[in-house]
């Protein structure tokens, strides 16, 4: 018999692992599932970036370790990037660290922070993997709860007193996954207010950072005056450029953090294969059309999507941002019993509202990650349910 570490024994089950493992068993007795419950983006990685990929393959200098911490090619390239899109100005050397994707910097940043003992302030609901982190470091969350009515903000003046007071970290994410919303600046200004107020840190989780409709444009968190003093921005390739499968993120702002956070990776990494920094380096400098593109072909569906949600009689604000969908359930069911009711009688896989925090109840997530047509068809299957009218 092999005991797991005390540390291993305070993680659940990956909440997502779950959901896909459960579509993937109905999916397998031969019916015609539609998952939107993932973020799993169907776009394809755009044709620059592939070639790069292929043609970088065969450069020797690749096959060897790459630097510790990434090539500076890359970094500089990130650096460029905000600078032409949120006109932040960043050192490449000591304020951009490359991740194995977003969420290796979103565990990463409890180990560096945390101790036990130690509060994290976390947005509820919010992206599960925050919890993770904290539980791997044997802190404590105290949640900050996101509403309807304050445009899914959190409001720093009702948290206890007594979890500010002991919390060293906290996780903003906007646009917001699940909830969709977006911050402005002026919520910002107030974030950097309370966490120099309280030394606090705050991890902004930009991964959604591209994707604003109706022409709104989402802002870094680095655009704040005072900003990197204070925290640290998650940036991921994945959701912009659809290279989820790509593992490509960064953190960036404050550099004693992305010291921390380089220090962390140098004893557990050998950073990114040299290829894909140079095809993630290809993504970020060139044409950002396709970026452009992404956003309006979201855009579309979100709107085809509630369009057909509004004739069953399914009434929702549209998402402001992100990819998802926070839809609330109908009356008499949970986000959990109406989320095994589409899975079970409508073949449509969505993620219950609980599965990003007990603020989620009454809610269930879709991501608007299939064609039109195949939105159009969720919104059918379940009006034939009956359950809006
Ligand atoms: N943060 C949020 C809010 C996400 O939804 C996701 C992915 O779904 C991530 C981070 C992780 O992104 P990455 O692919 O860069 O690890």
């Amino acid at each position: 018999q092999i005991t797991p570490a005390q540390r291993l024994q305070v993680l659940p089950e990956q909440f997502f692992a779950a959901l896909v493992a459960k579509a993937n068993a109905r999916a397998a007795t031969g019916r015609d599932v539609i998952n939107l419950g993932q973020g799993n983006p169907d776009l394809p990685t755009p044709s620059n970036v592939v070639d790069s990929l292929k043609a970088a393959a065969d450069k020797p200098q690749y096959h060897k370790y790459p630097p510790f911490r990434g090539f500076p090619f890359l970094k500089e390239a990130v650096a460029k990037r905000y600078k032409e899109d949120y006109g932040v100005d960043l050192d490449p050397a000591t304020e951009v660290a490359v991740l194995f994707g977003g969420k290796a910097g979103l565990i990463e940043i409890s180990q560096c922070l945390l101790n036990p003992g130690d509060v994290c302030l976390v947005p509820d609901p919010g992206y599960p993997d925050y919890w993770s982190g904290v539980a791997l470091a044997g802190a404590e969350m105290s949640f900050m709860p996101l509403r309807a009515e304050n445009a899914f903000l959190p409001d720093y003046e009702a948290l206890p007193a007594e979890a500010v007071d002991k919390a060293k970290l906290m996780f903003l994410n906007y646009p917001n996954n699940p909830t969709s919303a977006i911050a402005t600046p002026a919520f910002y200004e107030e974030t950097v207010a309370f966490a120099r107020r309280n030394h606090i840190v705050v991890a902004s989780d930009f991964a959604y950072g591209a994707i604003g409709f109706d022409g709104k444009r989402p802002v870094s968190f680095l655009e704040t005056p005072g900003a990197k003093e204070v925290g640290v921005e998650f940036y991921t390739l994945s959701k912009t450029y659809n290279m989820a499968g790509w593992r490509v993120g960064f953190a960036i702002g404050n550099a004693q953090i992305v010291e921390m956070i380089n220090l962390i990776q140098d004893h557990m990494y050998c950073s990114l294969f040299g290829g894909i920094q140079e095809a993630a380096a290809e993504a970020l400098s060139g044409s950002q059309q396709s970026v452009r593109d992404l956003v309006a072909t979201y855009e579309s569906r979100r709107n085809a999507l509630y369009g057909a949600l509004e004739e069953i009689g399914w009434k929702a604000d549209k998402p402001a941002g992100s990819f998802f969908c926070w839809l609330p359930v109908p009356e008499g069911y949970t986000s959990m019993s109406f989320a095994n009711l589409l899975l079970e009688e409508a073949d449509v896989v969505v993620a219950p509202g609980t599965g990003f925090g007990a603020n989620g109840e009454g809610y269930v997530r879709l991501g608007l990650l299939t064609t039109e047509d195949r939105l159009r068809e969720v919104a059918a299957r379940i009006g034939r349910l009956n359950l809006f009218k």
